[in-house]
């Protein structure tokens, strides 16, 4: 029987440390200290302080200073800006992460662009966002960029390929769309109000599936041969699941990435690429 090749994620995102290790000790050198994350954790939600928890060991295992900040779920709009502009301001630190999502009663596009574009990791603000549509070098978000990385993995071509992308958030879908068109993909991004969805991913040479929803992609939504980015995060009786049913697109599927294992370890990876790509900025023009 047919069965795809698994994107393996995680070996992906260690055959990265070596590289990322070595331009770590090039810029300490360089700017006569390591460079420097801050992390913003506005609460306590479990999943964030896992992520958080990856981010900051990554970040240790290449080289650079991190440190995480901590605000109540109840602290208000106020002294959430004061947090992210004392972070602006910290000259140790290249690298300025806020960790989504936020406490209910907190705008997260707002605090997105009070961190300063030139520190902006996770490249959110509408800066380097604009920046990304405008095809600028800028940050580029991690998601996105680890997706990526993925699909370069399966060793296909991209020119002209047909990409479905499910979910257009402004951190996974809207932004991987505007990559993938600077790889001259053909992209289709789907939502939760599109007619017809199951068909147009069932067309796709690459379908990527952002919706936050468990199992919603069946056998039926993929092409024979297809390469199928599962990036969904869902908790299911304490495991986690993606948005796609594993084991049917195995038997469809050419390539196929799991949850977990796939796009969230290389998003961690793509994290601190960017926090090195702000401290070589600083070290030019410190
Ligand atoms: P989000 O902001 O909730 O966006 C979800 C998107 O999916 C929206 O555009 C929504 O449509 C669409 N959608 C929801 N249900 C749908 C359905 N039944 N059919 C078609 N489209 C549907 O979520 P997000 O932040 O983009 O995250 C998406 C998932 O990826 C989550 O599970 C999250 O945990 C995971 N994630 C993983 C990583 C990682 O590193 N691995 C990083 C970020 C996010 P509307 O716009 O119409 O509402």
């Amino acid at each position: 029987m047919h069965q795809a090749t698994t994107l393996d994620g995680k070996a992906l995102a260690a055959a990265l440390l070596p590289a990322q290790q070595a331009r770590a000790s090039q810029l300490t050198a360089a700017l006569s200290r390591p460079p420097g994350l801050g992390v913003l954790l506005v609460g306590e939600d479990p999943a964030s302080e896992v992520y958080v928890r990856h981010k900051v060991r990554r970040a240790a295992a290449v080289g650079l200073h991190s440190e995480v900040v901590r605000l109540p779920a109840s602290c208000s709009q106020a002294a959430l800006q004061e947090a992210l502009e004392s972070l602006n301001r910290a000259a140790h630190l290249d690298a300025l992460l806020l960790q989504l999502p936020l406490p209910a009663g907190l705008d997260a596009g707002w605090a997105l662009s009070q961190i300063a574009p030139e520190k902006d990791v996770d490249g959110l603000h509408p800066t380097n966002l604009g920046r990304l549509l405008a095809g600028l070098p800028g940050p580029q978000p991690c998601t996105p960029r680890a997706i990526m990385h993925l699909l370069q993995a399966t060793g296909r071509p991209l020119r002209g390929a047909h990409a479905v992308v499910v979910g257009r958030s402004p951190i996974v879908g809207r932004p991987l769309a505007a990559l993938l068109l600077q790889h001259d993909l053909t992209v289709s991004l789907g939502h939760s109000h599109s007619v017809g969805l199951a068909a147009l991913a069932r067309q796709a040479d690459v379908l990527v599936v952002a919706a936050g929803v468990a199992g919603l992609v069946d056998a039926s939504w993929i092409k024979v041969g297809a390469t199928v980015i599962d990036v969904g995060i869902n908790r299911r009786d304490k495991k986690l699941v993606g948005d796609v049913q594993f084991t049917a697109a195995q038997g469809r599927a050419d390539f196929i990435s799991p949850v977990p294992g796939g796009v969230g370890p290389l998003t961690v990876a793509m994290l601190v690429d960017n926090a090195l790509q702000l401290a070589a900025r600083r070290a030019v023009a410190p």
